[in-house]
């Protein structure tokens, strides 16, 4: 009886605890259903980040538009009038405008470039300046650095005439024999001495002796880099005048300077002309040269004019011997 009574007893909580029991694994089961399910994973990232910020709409028609860039040849005559009216001596405004009417390019017109190098020379380089500005041409010096403090003059009216300074190095140095620190400081000098002076950027590097290391040397590579660094081109020539050999008298060179076409096949229109301003007779063949040119019609330009008007155009680090 006590046994059965007790049992009766047992019975309705053993139920109870039964039911309890199945509830929890139910529960158990549905959690962990619902945890492989993935309803309980981190919210997704990606789902979760903000939208992306709308982009903005554009700019009202009504507001001013920006000052376009102003081009190369915009560029080109801005400098060149600066320098007229700064180193020109022009007395009036109808001078400056005369001055400047002589300074347009035809990019349909033949054009040749004449180059001097290692000037400025007392009593020499003014005679080229005279022939320059007689005839309303530009040209192109490659000027040595140590002569800068001594012919500000001349280098002045190069730039009142429209004519362009280039680099032949501090001390006609071959470059081939310089480390790369000794060539950074030979050809950043020249740079730095006329932009302190003159406020002008140079472009252009011309080796002396025409060297510039083979293509893969120490000193080529050392040289492009330079070039890169300071938006500079390596400047080689098509032909020379060689108004530097003893053989060759003024009527030889100005031969040379007319030559249509060279032994080489090279045109004269598009040419780099290499002379000197450092002797008499390269100035009395350049009084004919320029006549005679101009009556064939060419047009005397500058090396970075010639180059900007040739087919591929001005690259810093590369190097031109003509622009064909
Ligand atoms: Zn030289």
């Amino acid at each position: 009886m006590k046994k059965r009574k007790k049992r009766r007893i047992a019975n309705p909580l053993r139920f109870a605890v039964g039911i309890a029991l199945i509830i929890l694994i139910l529960l158990i089961c549905i959690v962990m259903i619902a945890a492989i399910a993935g309803c309980f994973d981190a919210p997704d990232p990606v789902a979760e980040a903000p939208a992306e910020t709308p982009a903005p709409t554009a700019a009202p028609t009504s507001s001013p538009s920006p000052t376009p860039e102003p081009t190369w040849e915009e560029q080109r005559l801005s400098s060149i009038e600066h320098y007229v009216r700064a180193y020109g001596n022009c007395p009036d405004e109808a001078a400056v405008s005369a001055r400047m009417a002589t300074m347009a390019i035809d990019p349909q017109q033949k054009m040749v470039a004449f180059t001097f190098d290692d000037g400025p020379r007392t009593g020499i380089t003014n005679q080229i300046l005279d022939i320059a500005e007689e005839y309303g041409v530009r040209v192109t010096f490659f000027i040595k650095g140590d002569n800068i403090a001594s012919h500000e003059e001349e280098l002045m009216r190069m730039l009142s005439l429209g004519c362009e300074i280039g680099n032949h190095t501090w001390m006609h140095t071959n470059v081939e024999e310089l480390s790369a620190s000794e060539m950074r400081d030979e050809i950043g000098k020249v740079n730095d001495a006329i932009r302190d002076r003159f406020g002008y950027p140079i472009r252009l590097f011309r080796p002396p002796y025409i060297k510039y290391g083979d293509k893969g040397s120490d000193t080529r590579n050392t040289l492009v880099s330079l070039m890169e660094e300071w938006n500079m081109a390596i400047i080689n020539h098509t032909r020379s005048t060689h108004d530097t050999y003893d053989s060759y008298n003024a009527e030889r060179i100005y031969q040379r300077g007319v030559l249509e076409t060279d032994e080489l096949g090279k045109s004269l229109d598009g040419s780099i002309i290499l002379c000197h301003d450092k002797q008499q007779k390269t100035v009395d063949a350049f009084k004919k040269i320029v006549p005679e040119l101009l009556s064939r019609g060419y047009q005397f330009v500058t090396v970075s004019e010639l180059l900007h008007y040739s087919d591929d155009g001005f690259h810093a680090g590369w190097i031109y011997s003509s622009a064909n």
